[in-house]
């Protein structure tokens, strides 16, 4: 019998800085004829294009709208409108699921870039609410807002098959990932940290995030978000002993939920 779960890629693992040879924060989850891109950081269109024709991408669900999560937005539109497909009519705008409030600071970016109407031409562009599961071809949508240093909302991804992937995008320890992820087949979340910040927090340390799978009771955990100039073995490790199904993401890594 063929395997009929979903497909998680990573196309950007990095933290706001790039890794050497990865993208910032991207994921592509294929289900059952849909084609979804979780954030769209710098670097990550072109690794889009190894992995998959960009032509077919049917909705795009950022997270937040820091650079490391967004920047690859723009010359994922300029191929929607001025590729040689685009000129010749055959491409479709992608949905561009943003946060709430978010689409007129897409607009301010765009326009400091180049022109704010590029947005709206290359995209369906739509502002979610966290209280309304969205639609996307096979696959449910849900988002849960996590404390950061801007407003940010995890992603939920649930299959016609009953598999759920969380993504907890960036965000300090907090309760409402454990709440949101609760179920999960597989979670995602940043290990940004080697020591807790101190002041206000907005990110996660390793061993902060396995204490969030085990608290949750998900099987599967996948750090990102970490820089290759951590000891990222070390802290693997402090993560495999609270929770010891833990993973780092690295660049083209696929897991099935
Ligand atoms: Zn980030
Ligand atoms: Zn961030």
């Amino acid at each position: 019998m063929t395997d009929q779960r979903a497909n998680l890629t990573v196309l950007g693992c990095s933290p706001s800085w790039q890794n050497t040879g990865e993208a910032c924060s991207s994921y592509l989850v294929e289900a059952a004829g849909t084609r979804l891109l979780i954030d769209c950081g710098n670097g990550a269109f072109a690794q889009l294009r190894e992995h998959s024709d960009y032509a077919t991408i049917d909705a795009i669900a950022i997270t937040h709208t820091h650079g490391d999560h967004v920047l690859d937005l723009l010359p994922f539109a300029y191929a929607l409108l001025y590729s040689p497909r685009a000129l010749r009519g055959e491409l479709n705008r992608p949905l561009l699921l943003l946060p709430p409030t978010a689409h007129e600071r897409m607009r301010s970016i765009f326009a400091l870039i180049d022109r704010a109407e590029l947005l709206d031409d290359a995209y369906e562009v739509r502002e979610y609410e966290p209280a309304e599961p969205i639609q996307v071809g096979s696959l449910v949508l849900e988002f849960a807002e996590v404390p950061h240093f801007v407003p940010v909302h995890a992603v939920s991804v649930r299959t016609s098959e009953g598999g759920r992937f969380v993504f907890g995008a960036d965000h300090r320890p907090c309760d409402e990932i454990v709440d949101f992820a609760r179920g999960a087949d597989l979670l995602m979340l940043e290990a940004t940290l080697m020591q807790p910040e101190t002041g206000i927090r907005g990110h996660m340390t390793s061993e902060e995030a396995a204490e969030i799978a085990q608290s949750a009771g998900v099987t599967r955990l996948v750090l990102t978000h970490m820089s290759d100039e951590l000891p990222r073995e070390e802290l693997l490790a402090q993560a495999k002993a609270v929770h010891a199904n833990t993973v780092l993401a690295a660049a083209a890594d696929e897991y099935r939920f």
